[in-house]
């Protein structure tokens, strides 16, 4: 590691930066420093519009208004869950009371609650033809019921599965 006396000249090529014409410093002052590209490889980049079934999947959920900690967690595996025709439904709003700082669900002051969200889970669980579902909820302080609400759209489901 170069000393704390070190000048930018002196660190470019480390850095890969311009050389003199002897491949050593060229004792400017005014050196430039190389621009680090800010871009995003692009296999780290994913268009949600392309693949499979994630349009339908996405179609579904919007039509029963239904919200999923996919979305609003900013999930990275969406497109690849929701072009197999899955999803992770998260009920009792699409508000947190708690503000974890790592999480992107949106904190702050809570929805109502809707009497027929527990049925429109099980409509979007039977049809996407899940064999299995899961879901979570925001944490509601201001319900401290929120288990019993939490059963509810289990019961929905396996009426209208049964
Ligand atoms: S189902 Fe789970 S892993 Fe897949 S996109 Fe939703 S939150 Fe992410």
């Amino acid at each position: 590691m170069p000393n704390d006396s070190s000048s930018a000249a002196d660190l470019l090529p480390i850095l890969g930066g311009p050389a003199g014409a002897d491949g050593g410093s060229c004792g400017s002052s005014a050196a430039v420093l190389p621009t680090v590209s800010r871009r995003l490889p692009p296999w780290l980049r994913q268009n949600l519009g392309a693949g499979g079934g994630h349009g339908e999947t996405a179609g579904l959920i919007a039509e029963l208004d239904l919200e999923t900690v996919c979305s609003s967690a900013k999930c990275p595996n969406r497109l690849e869950c929701w072009s197999a025709g899955t999803a992770t439904f998260m009920i009792l709003g699409n508000v947190c009371t708690r503000p974890c700082g790592f999480c992107s669900v949106p904190k702050g002051k809570t929805e109502a609650l809707e009497a027929d969200e527990p049925e429109r889970v099980a409509e979007a669980a039977r049809r996407l033809g899940l064999g299995h579902v899961v879901i979570t909820s925001v944490t509601r302080d201001d319900r401290p019921g929120k288990n019993c609400l939490m059963s509810l759209p289990i019961c929905s489901i396996r009426a209208s599965t049964s």
